[in-house]
């Protein structure tokens, strides 16, 4: 059997290994070589050991697992020599706060929060970042310089005045207007007549498919790579709210098969934004007319306003962290958090200890932000000339101009191309 720890211990060597052939190219620049190795060693992970959790559909294992060898990659190519204690303590307690956040006490909570923050930090400190913050958006192909500037322009141009009651007034509708038809035993045909229509197969694509009540983990993709495998897990369940995750992860899994990236190419140039801004453009063609009136058979009722809510509440997200990572600690947290939360109406929407990225992957909020606006521009774009979002011309434009270029699409070009635009 394997566990955590014989894995990393195993990704160590394969790390050490990585190295070797990182000086044999430097002393005959044979780079063929040097992908080759990389490619074997990434296989051995994921055909060895990662399958065999995915086989025991042991889902949280492999998400552990791709975080620790994404981690150990990472320090490989910054050289990193750090205490590996210190990595074990830091990973230990964000696990422990993902797992009771929701029961510890407010203070305890904002106490470990701190503590874990401190962890993080001297972390991304000992590879050369100013803190972890900098370090992750690094990891997710972001160019750290830019963040400041982009916040500050999408929170002047695009940032709504929208109460929490006619959100919920949306949200409450939209649920009554589906719920006849979004049943769970129907959710995976309009998935399939909808990938038909833009000319997408599931191919690569291994649907995991479950039924709790629980609203746990409701969905999830995990990209295997090598052999190209990718894992959509979903908790399928009656209702829109479900049915738009499923979609989300679909946009995911499809990114994911289709960019022309290799696996290592991917994961050292991991363009986050269009991963996320092609499954939240998944969710938004879910309640476009073209989707209702072909896809679902309805009459086509608008009910946009469900995302501009969720847009303030991830600039708030951004502002918090960008805050408390800059280690003023001694502030409140909810202060804070209000400070921004009442700025932009979302303070009966959410709060700081609700936020699970918060504690599970920091600083995913900034992709997310700038992917939900990806997703805005992309449905602009397909408006202003004329291209159904349910028909092979939006499919080839999503495979020519972001799948064909994968992770290495040039942020800026194509923003210029098609972001702005509404
Ligand atoms: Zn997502």
């Amino acid at each position: 059997m394997y566990n955590i720890n014989i894995l990393s211990n195993q990704i160590k060597n394969a790390e050490y290994r990585l190295k070797l052939y990182q000086w044999k190219y430097f002393i005959n620049g044979n780079i063929e070589n040097l992908i080759k190795e990389k490619k074997k060693t990434l296989i051995n992970f994921n055909n060895e050991r990662i399958l065999i959790f995915v086989k025991e559909k042991k889902e949280n294992e492999v998400n552990k697992i791709n975080k620790i060898r994404y981690d150990y990659i990472y320090r490989f190519l910054l050289n990193y020599n750090g205490n590996i204690e210190k990595i074990i303590e830091l990973e230990n307690l964000s696990d422990y706060l993902i797992k009771n956040r929701k029961i510890l006490d407010k203070k305890i909570l904002e106490k470990k929060y701190k503590e874990l923050i401190l962890l993080r930090n001297a972390f991304a400190r000992s590879i050369g970042f100013n803190n972890y913050l900098e370090y992750k958006y690094f990891v997710f192909g972001i160019n750290n310089s830019d963040v400041d500037n982009n916040i500050k322009f999408f929170s002047n141009n695009y940032i709504k005045n929208i109460n929490y009651l006619s959100y919920k007034e949306c949200v409450e509708k939209l649920k009554k207007y589906t719920e006849n038809i979004l049943k769970k035993n129907k959710q995976l045909n309009y998935i399939l007549k909808f990938l038909d229509k833009i000319n997408f197969r599931l191919k690569n694509i291994k649907l995991n498919i479950k039924q709790s009540e629980h609203k746990k983990s409701a969905g999830s993709t995990i990209d295997l790579s090598i052999p190209k495998k990718i894992l959509l897990n979903i908790n399928l369940n009656d209702g829109i709210g479900y049915f738009l995750i499923f979609m989300h992860e679909i946009g995911h899994a499809l990114y994911f098969s289709n960019i022309r990236q290799k696996y290592y190419e991917i994961k050292k140039t991991l363009n986050s934004i269009f991963d996320e801004g092609i499954a939240l453009f998944f969710e938004k063609i879910t309640v476009s007319k073209d989707f209702m009136t072909n896809i679902l058979e309805l009459d086509y009722i608008s009910c946009d306003e469900i995302f501009y809510l969720k847009n303030n509440l991830l600039l708030t997200c951004v502002l918090f962290e960008n805050d408390i990572y800059s280690e003023r600690l001694n502030d409140n947290l909810d202060e804070v958090w209000g400070k921004y939360a009442s700025k932009y109406y979302v303070n009966e929407l959410s709060h700081w200890s609700k936020e699970h990225f918060f504690f599970s992957e920091p600083g995913y909020h900034y992709p997310y932000l700038l992917g939900s606006f990806l997703a805005d521009s992309l449905s602009t774009y397909f408006k202003k000339n004329n291209i159904s979002l349910i028909s092979k011309e939006m499919g080839q434009f999503l495979n020519n101009k972001i799948f064909k270029k994968g992770s290495l699409l040039n942020q800026n070009d194509f923003f210029n191309e098609i972001l702005f635009l509404r």
